[in-house]
């Protein structure tokens, strides 16, 4: 498949320029509100070196807009360090009221290749001890996603929530494999869902999916549809919370090869509000706009005057769930004749076929 040869090249290239960090300098953690489950609180998110994320390690090189891999020691880290690193961050954290924590793993927290079992376990049996958290996020591709793993789980954390964040992407099978190169189908996300709702009944246990917003070769209006429509399959098959990452442009990717030759640009926020607000009116389940990277060169952009106040406007919405409120600005028209007009030199030619590079 080309997309996956030609990423896996661009992947490999970028290795060779990665500077290596230790696995303490790759340990890092910040705090910042959020919509807990029992409600407006903090998170506190850690970000724990490991070998990195198996699926940009094997011969996919990996998803087409992630840089994760660049966060990973590249070889495996010891599990006791991996503890220690994760108990030094998080005890920099006087805590007075209940939290979250989010381990980010920079690839999937339950593949044991990437995050060892024993460091697994005393992380989640340490955090069951702490009064203040009430519970426990983390991420994962949902092949690592098994009943015996997440009883082994329980077992540390006890009665605590946790939820496992599954980067769907997509409800489009072709965009999700041609143009994401994310190596999973519905069929196994659908399976992943169902193991966690059968175990409902005896864990806390909840789950979420991400839904990437304008993957590679799509327009505008393709983007604005896709992530609606994908939002609306997410509660259809019993999904917990969605929470939409527009694409932002990552070093060493193929997104950032396309971007540099102008075949890229990261979505208008214009559109991330019409995503954010048409999933607000058709679903119930929560919903949440990530806005890293939102008026930067690399990320979603409207133009000086706007991209600020809409980036606060969907921060604070994300926290009520509510809609956002119509806001006027120049750039508007820009962003409607950039949709109107999307479609006008659409090629029919199948995207395999694109000669890339
Ligand atoms: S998006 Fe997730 S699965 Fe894909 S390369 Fe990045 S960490 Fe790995
Ligand atoms: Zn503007």
């Amino acid at each position: 498949m080309e997309i996956q040869e030609l990423n896996k090249e661009i992947r490999t290239r970028s290795f060779e320029k990665m500077k290596t960090r230790s696995p303490k300098q790759l340990t890092t953690s910040w705090y910042q509100d959020d919509l807990l489950y029992s409600g407006v609180g903090k998170n506190i998110f850690i970000i724990i070196p490991t070998i990195g994320c198996s699926w940009a390690l094997g011969d996919s090189g990996g998803c087409t807009m992630c840089s994760y891999i660049s966060d990973s020691f590249l070889e495996p880290v010891d599990a006791d360090e991996i503890f220690k690193l994760f108990v030094n961050e998080f005890e920099k954290y006087d805590l007075t009221e209940n939290i979250g924590v989010k381990i980010f793993a920079s690839g999937s927290f339950l593949n044991p290749i990437e995050v060892p079992v024993i460091a697994r376990d005393k992380i989640l049996r340490y955090l069951s001890q702490k009064e203040y958290v009430t519970e426990v996020i983390v991420e994962s591709r949902p092949e690592y996603i098994k009943e015996d793993v997440l009883k082994d789980v329980f077992s540390h954390l006890g009665d605590k929530l946790f939820e496992v964040s599954i980067g769907l992407e997509t409800s489009n099978d072709f965009t999700r494999e041609e143009k994401i190169n994310k190596g999973f189908s519905k069929e196994d996300f659908e399976k992943s869902v169902k193991i966690i709702k059968s175990l409902k009944n005896s864990y806390n246990i909840n789950s979420k999916a991400y839904i990437l917003v304008k993957p590679i070769l799509t327009n505008e209006n393709e983007a604005i549809e896709e992530a609606i429509e994908t939002s609306k399959y997410c509660e259809k098959i019993g999904v917990d919370r969605i929470s939409f990452t527009p694409t932002t442009i990552h070093k060493g990717t193929l997104v950032e090869q396309l971007w540099k030759r102008g075949s890229y640009q990261p979505s208008w926020i214009w559109s991330v509000v019409e995503i954010i607000n048409e999933t607000r009116k058709n679903i119930s389940i929560p919903s949440f706009m990530d806005t890293s990277g939102f008026g930067s060169r690399r990320g979603p952009y409207n133009c000086k005057k706007c991209n600020k106040i809409l980036k606060n406007v969907i921060i604070e919405s994300n926290l009520k769930q509510s809609l956002i409120e119509d806001i006027d600005c120049e750039c508007k028209l820009h962003w409607i004749a950039d949709k109107k007009s999307s479609n006008l030199n659409y090629s029919k030619t199948r995207i395999k076929h694109l000669p890339l590079i």
